[in-house]
Parts: structure tokens; sequence; C-alpha cells
């Protein structure tokens, strides 16, 4: 079944307006074309342009950068918005951002495009089904397995009947 994701809410609503603002300021057209915003659970917002050079991160990253640099690491909601002629649209943040927003708080949301030009908050979970999870976190990797008896202690059995 399709995600649909949820309606935004207001703060979600003021989420975008933030980074649009962020975009009005700081638009280039060789460089700044993609604005992002981050709510942390404090109730900051955090913004970020993408830069372009050699290396080019999104702006999602570098909004979250400065909401780390500040110490707050508990993202609640992260949005990006890009200009297109003179509107501003909201933009699905791309996988590798979903990713990173994932990584740092997996029970955050990220507001989203669908195709059909629906914009819905999905939880970064639904976003990303069967996430990569890079650190062993107890919040996002499900517990290893136990094996089957006899296969993860062998040796120890065996040896205890040899000197038994
Ligand atoms: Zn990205």
């Amino acid at each position: 079944m399709a995600v649909q994701g949820r309606p935004l809410r207001q703060g979600d609503l003021a989420l975008v307006r933030a980074a649009k603002r962020a975009l009005e300021r700081g638009f280039d057209r060789e460089r700044h074309t993609v604005a992002a915003a981050v709510r942390t659970r404090s109730g900051m917002v955090y913004l970020g342009l993408n830069l372009n050079g050699i290396h080019t991160p999104c702006a999602e990253p570098v909004a979250m950068g400065a909401a780390v640099t500040r110490g707050d690491r508990e993202m609640e909601v992260m949005v990006a918005v890009k200009r297109k002629g003179k509107r501003y649209r909201v933009l699905s943040p791309c996988g590798t951002c979903r990713q990173l927003l994932f990584d740092y708080s997996p029970n955050a949301s990220v507001i989203v495009r669908f195709r059909n030009g629906r914009v819905a908050r999905l939880t970064v979970g639904e976003s990303l089904p069967a996430a990569y999870a890079t650190f062993d976190d107890k919040r996002t990797v499900p517990r290893t397995p136990r094996q089957g008896r006899g296969d993860a202690e062998p040796a120890r059995g065996r040896r205890h009947s040899v000197h038994g």
C-alpha cells in the first residue's frame, strides 16, 4: 500500500514559511537554490541553504549541522523548499538527507511532495522503508536474532566434553 502521509499542522506550515524566507534572503541562481528548515524538540528552528562548490551539500545537512552545533540534536520535523521561477515549492528531501535525519532522530518527520503535487508529512521511517541503520542503536536496529543452539558457542561445549 502506498504511503499517504498526514496533512501539515500549523507548526509545519510555519516551518515551510521559515525555509521560504531563508531562500528569499539567500537565493543565488548559481549556488543557493534550496533552503531547509529543521525544528528540534526544543522548539528551535534551524535554517540552511544548499552549498555549491566541489562538494555540494544539500540544504538539509547544513540546517541539521546548525542544530547540532548548538547541541540541539533531537530533530522533530524537516522541510526543504526550492524556488522555481518566482514560486517557492516544498521539495522532498533526497534519500541521503532522509537517511541522515533517520540516523540522528529516527522518530522525526519529514515534509514531502508527492508526484501529484500533494504535500504531506511522513515519519522519516515511513519515507525510508527498510532504512539502512548506521549505528548499533536499539532505537533503530532490531536485536540480532539469537543463533541456534550449538551455533554460537560450539567450541565451549566440545572443550567441556574433552575435559569432562
Ligand atoms: Zn539531500
